[in-house]
């Protein structure tokens, strides 16, 4: 019997605990808005599936389905009712004011993830554990996430910059919240303490991974290694411990995969999910670039509203055209030089980047000018 077949038929998640004292929405997320998702073929969808007008009873439901299709269930030996409750917690920690790091934008990452895992086949190059940290660390990677980045958090002496200090901040910091929801809602608490060590460890691994002072270091990292390391030589799929030396290290698959999924806003089925990922996050600089000017700190460059007004609709499209091609491009090919697996979304991402020139000025022009309200 396929996943699906035993989705359908209510197996999977401890099904005792599905009928007494369940939270509305546990209810909702089992038995009407994961239903729903399938009726709407989510999963024939693939990189084409757009969550970003979602509600959060709704991405919750996604996690939840996304969450039966990697086994994460049977794996983790979890409950649906306390996966649930530790789902509500993690959203609850995510800023919804936020216009881009907000819990959206963590369901959207975990859904190429599991792109990734399930449909790229990343599943039979890890252990069991190393797909449930991964799922779990994409999840969490952005939780609490404030709106400013690591630089603003040491230049306007946040709280949170002086307490991790320069290097990493906010990676280090939802790492940790998001461990402390794991160990706060018991979700490890039925596999092996070893095990469980080992998991969290992966678990921080890509989280910290995640962190963009690290890219450059990663892709060349990654060019160091033999052409199809991860396709042929990756311990593959079996049930038990992860390999100790590969889950902490930073070049891990789980980790160099939640990376390519948190930057994969180019790489999807069309240019609109792209342009709806890029304007949101140039709306969250923005705002930094305002606080920093308010509080009289230097406004970083590429978040100050009136270069970027100045620039206009060519300057965001020539900012864009630099990123993707400057760093997303490059990692996406480092990383298909060592696990083929990724290919489908380099192709999409270089077939976008063709896509600029034939787009609808006047409609982008309406989009990008929303980042300035
Ligand atoms: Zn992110």
């Amino acid at each position: 019997m396929g996943r699906l077949e035993t989705l359908k038929q209510g197996q999977g998640f401890n099904t005792e605990t599905q009928r007494c004292n369940i939270p509305l929405v546990a209810r909702l997320t089992d038995e009407q808005l994961r239903r729903q998702l399938h009726a709407d073929h989510y999963i024939e969808q693939g990189l084409g599936l757009d969550m970003w007008n979602w509600e959060r009873d709704k991405l919750i439901a996604l996690a939840v389905d996304l969450a039966y299709r990697v086994n994460l269930h049977q794996i983790l030996k979890l409950p649906l009712e306390r996966f649930c409750s530790y789902l509500e917690a993690l959203a609850d920690e995510y800023f919804a004011s936020n216009t881009y790091h907000n819990f959206t934008h963590a369901t959207d990452v975990l859904y190429v993830l599991c792109h990734l895992l399930l449909d790229c086949n990343a599943t039979s190059r890890m252990t069991e554990y190393e797909i449930v940290a991964s799922f779990l660390a994409a999840h969490a990677h952005d939780v609490g996430h404030p709106g400013t980045n690591n630089h603003y958090q040491i230049a306007a002496n946040t709280p949170l910059g002086i307490k991790y200090g320069e290097s990493a901040t906010l990676e280090t910091y939802s790492a940790d919240l998001g461990q402390q929801l794991l160990e706060q809602y018991s979700v490890l608490e039925n596999i092996p303490s070893a095990d469980r060590a080992a998991l969290i460890s992966t678990f921080r691994t890509c989280i910290l991974g995640t962190d963009m002072a690290q890219h450059h270091t990663t892709c060349l990292a990654l060019k160091h290694l033999p052409i199809d390391f991860y396709t042929q030589n990756y311990p593959p799929k079996r049930p038990g411990r992860t390999n100790g030396e590969s889950s902490t290290h930073a070049l891990c698959l789980p980790s160099l995969l939640l990376h390519a999924a948190d930057i994969s806003g180019p790489c999807r089925a069309n240019l609109d999910i792209w342009l709806t990922r890029s304007v949101a996050v140039t709306r969250e600089f923005v705002q930094q670039g305002d606080c920093e000017r308010k509080q009289h700190i230097s406004v970083t460059e590429s978040f100050d509203r009136l270069i970027l007004q100045a620039e206009g609709i060519d300057g965001f499209q020539r900012r864009e055209t630099e990123f993707t091609k400057g760093l997303v491009l490059p990692y996406f090919r480092d990383v298909e030089r060592v696990w083929n697996g990724i290919k489908p979304l380099r192709v999409s991402l270089e077939d976008n980047i063709r896509s600029w020139d034939s787009l609808d000025r006047k409609a982008v022009t309406k989009l990008w000018a929303t980042i300035f309200v």
